[in-house]
Order: C-alpha cells, then structure tokens, then sequence
C-alpha cells in the first residue's frame, strides 16, 4: 500500500497592499495549485493547499488556508511545513511589495506633482527560505518564464533547493490547457504538452512515488 503523505500546495497570487483599497498583484488564477491539491487527495494523501485571493472551489478533502500577502503565505506555508512531506510551491509570489502601506487612502489631491513615487522592497523567497532546511522533503518550485525559460528554469533547482521545476510560458495564464515542462535535478526534463490542468496535476503528483531525482 503506497504511504499517505502530507501534500502542502500554495496556489494563485499574492496582494500587496498600498493602502486599505490598492494593492500590486499578477494574473496567475490559482487552478493550477487547485488542481495539484485536488490530484494529491484523489491519490489518497492529506493536502493543505495556502491559497492567496482566487474565486475558486475548495477541492473536496482538502483543508484550505486563505492569505493574502506574500508575507502572510511564508507564515501559513512555513506552519504546515513543519509536518509535510511535499511542498508544490505553485503560487504566483510578488516578488516587491510597497515599502510603506498608508493606513488611509493615497489621494491624488495630496500630490502636487504629475509623477508619483512609490518605494518597492523586496519580498521573502518563500521557496528558498524552505528549502534550506527541507529535510527529506519534495519540493517543486515552479516557473513561469515569456521565451525560452529552460537555463532559467534550471537555476531555481540549485538557487532554490527543488527537486523540479515546473516550468510553463504565460499562455498557461487562466487557459484550460497547458504545456509543462519538468526538469529535474538529475538533469532530467519531460514535456507533457497541451495537456488539461487536471492531466497536468496528475503527472506531477505520480512525482511523489518517483524515484528520487539525485543531483548530478
Ligand atoms: O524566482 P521565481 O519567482 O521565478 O521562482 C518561482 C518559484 O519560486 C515558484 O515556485 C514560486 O512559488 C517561488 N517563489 C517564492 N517566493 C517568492 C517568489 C517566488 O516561493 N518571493
């Protein structure tokens, strides 16, 4: 009988606030991840999915943890952590948020010039942070690369600590279909092209009971 495992899943964007009403996000729609929890309980594990702000399902089984910052998702994501087994790190972090929130909202009548400035700063890279103290876990990181994104791709194994990355062009973006590609750190890549979002879910979590990918 295969192990039932502790499957966290992060989906969808993150929001940035501004102010009350404003914030910096991205278009990722969260069914990838969605899917990915879904996939992980029909397999028979347990599943956390940490989703930032989508209008989707939660899939049947599975415990959900709404966030809506990058720094509130590295606090619910580094929490479930702690008992995981795998980590599918496909949330679509920010990676700046506005160095100030304003505690009312920014009007236009308090400028008096026609350029406006705002400060960024950096946010945590949740993935790395994890995976420097990742144990035996799985990790798969994810990215989403415009052009040819495979050396790219390959870093995050390394920077990141992974044992894949996912990686898919921005036409996956709100698209029923999807073309990934997954290497691995063993130098391995396999394309799984035009496939559902549910085929695609499937493929990575048969990852779970691959054997694992050793780096070269
Ligand atoms: O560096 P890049 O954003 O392209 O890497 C994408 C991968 O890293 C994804 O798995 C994403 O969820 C994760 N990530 C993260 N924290 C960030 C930015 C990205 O965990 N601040």
């Amino acid at each position: 009988m295969k192990r039932r495992l502790h499957v966290l899943v992060t989906a969808g964007p993150t929001r940035e606030h501004l102010d009350p009403v404003r914030y910096l996000t991205n278009e990722s729609s969260g069914r990838m991840g969605f899917e990915l929890a879904a996939a992980a309980r029909r397999a028979g594990h347990r599943v956390t999915l940490v989703a930032g702000p989508v209008h989707l399902e939660t899939p049947k089984g599975v415990a959900r943890i709404d966030v809506v910052s990058a720094r509130d998702m590295q606090r619910a994501t580094a929490r479930a952590f702690r008992t995981a087994d795998v980590l599918y790190m496909c949330a679509a972090v920010a990676d700046w948020r506005p160095l100030r929130k304003r505690a009312g909202k920014w009007r236009k009548e308090n400028e008096v010039q026609e350029v406006a400035k705002m400060e960024l700063v950096r946010n945590p890279d949740i993935l790395a942070g994890l995976g420097a103290r990742k144990g035996r876990r799985l990790l798969i990181g994810f990215a989403l690369e415009t052009g040819a994104g495979e050396a790219r791709a390959r870093r995050k194994l390394a920077r990141k600590s992974a044992d894949y990355v996912v990686l898919n062009d921005e036409r996956a973006l709100g698209a029923a279909r999807t073309t990934l590609t997954v290497f691995g750190r063993d130098g391995s890549k396999r394309r799984h092209a035009g496939v559902t979002k549910r085929a695609a879910a499937e493929a990575l979590v048969a990852l779970i009971d691959a054997p694992r990918p050793d780096a070269r």
